[in-house]
């Protein structure tokens, strides 16, 4: 009964059949081997465009904040929700790639930027007035930090309010097969053809080892060298590329990753279900594969008594998070130590 995070998950058995796979021979480095570039093409199908570069590391805040430090300069700020990883979870990360680029903090409900909020950080914008900073990216989180989904309307609206404030459109997509999961978008809808001029396309939380793509669409795509300069001064330039590859071929063939992301989603759509019906309240919607539940001190000791991992969340709530490995028995396990 682990439900502390879906990093905790193992990887999937093809992800290391596809390493295994990928140790024979001797290749060229630094993302120059044959499995790296083949990738472009599979990236072409899942994303169903040629319009784009990609890179790859091995951390979600390494491509975070690779990808925010092309598009937000030293002296600029990059919008996100108040709640969003990049600036809750990343040690600063985003704002030292960027040689000190500011995140300017947007509240809304349900870990998504509100309407209002984000059209009064736009209005806000004056690059004449030089005591303030100018926003020059939109970051999005999807799925949000409260395991709910921006729709993809929410984001092509989002996105084309940014745009028309000169700015650039980013997708922290950590968990964006469950976000696609739960709101039966296609990767291409949710992405460029909604606006997204850069993307984290997390494949780790979704059941690799280790391997986060940033992918630039079309006008972005003119980042890609300053993109690889930058992940090279960073440290993140790894000479054996297609270890990280494989994860990535392994994990896209066959929409693997969307399957076991469907499977996260209804391992939390069980544990959602089964708490309510339990008269347990949830903090938020479980769009996605995580569940935050408002547990009393008593059911919480219960549980974990019973030998159930979970952590308490902001917001007094406990998070609960399910990956493609939760089965439906450790679900009911977890409802009967709640009933008992
Ligand atoms: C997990 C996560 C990341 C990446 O975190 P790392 O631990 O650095 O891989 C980025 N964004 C969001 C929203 C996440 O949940």
């Amino acid at each position: 009964m682990n439900f502390s995070s879906d990093t905790s998950a193992p990887a999937h058995p093809s992800v290391l059949e596809a390493l295994a796979a990928a140790n024979t021979g001797l290749e060229a480095s630094y993302g120059n081997d044959a499995i790296t570039l083949r990738l472009r093409q599979r990236l072409a199908d899942v994303f169903g465009t040629d319009d784009f570069d990609y890179w790859m590391t091995a951390s979600g805040t390494a491509s975070n904040a690779l990808a925010l430090s092309c598009f937000c300069p030293p002296t600029g700020a990059v919008l996100c929700h108040a709640g969003a990883h990049i600036a809750v979870d990343e040690r600063g990360a985003p704002e030292f790639f960027s040689g000190g680029g500011k995140l300017q903090l947007l509240r809304g409900p349900d870990g998504k930027i509100g309407s209002e909020q984000l059209d009064e950080a736009l209005a806000r914008i004056n690059h004449d007035f030089v005591h303030e900073t100018p926003a020059h990216v939109l970051s999005l989180t999807n799925l949000t930090e409260n395991g709910t989904a921006y729709t993809v309307a929410q984001v092509a609206d989002y996105a084309e309010r940014a745009h028309a404030k000169g700015l650039s459109v980013h997708m922290d997509g950590a968990r964006l097969g469950n976000a696609l999961a739960a709101t039966r978008a296609a990767p291409a809808e949710m992405t460029w053809k909604a606006g997204i001029d850069v993307l984290t396309f997390g494949l780790t939380k979704t059941g690799a080892i280790g391997c986060e793509i940033i992918l630039l669409f079309g006008k972005a795509r003119e980042k890609k060298r300053e993109l690889e300069a930058r992940a090279k001064r960073s440290g993140h330039m790894p000479p054996k590329m297609r270890f990280i590859a494989a994860q990535a071929e392994a994990m896209l063939k066959d929409d693997l990753w969307m399957k076991l992301a469907m499977q996260a989603n209804q391992a939390a759509r069980r544990l959602a279900d089964g708490l309510q019906s339990q008269g347990v309240e949830l903090a938020f919607a479980p769009e996605g594969n995580e569940v935050f539940a408002l547990l009393s001190d008593d059911q919480v000791a219960r549980l974990r008594a019973a030998g159930a991992v979970f952590y308490p969340w902001m917001g007094g709530s406990q998070r609960l998070v399910c990956s493609w490995t939760t089965q439906a028995e450790e679900v009911d396990a977890l409802l009967s130590a709640l009933k008992a």
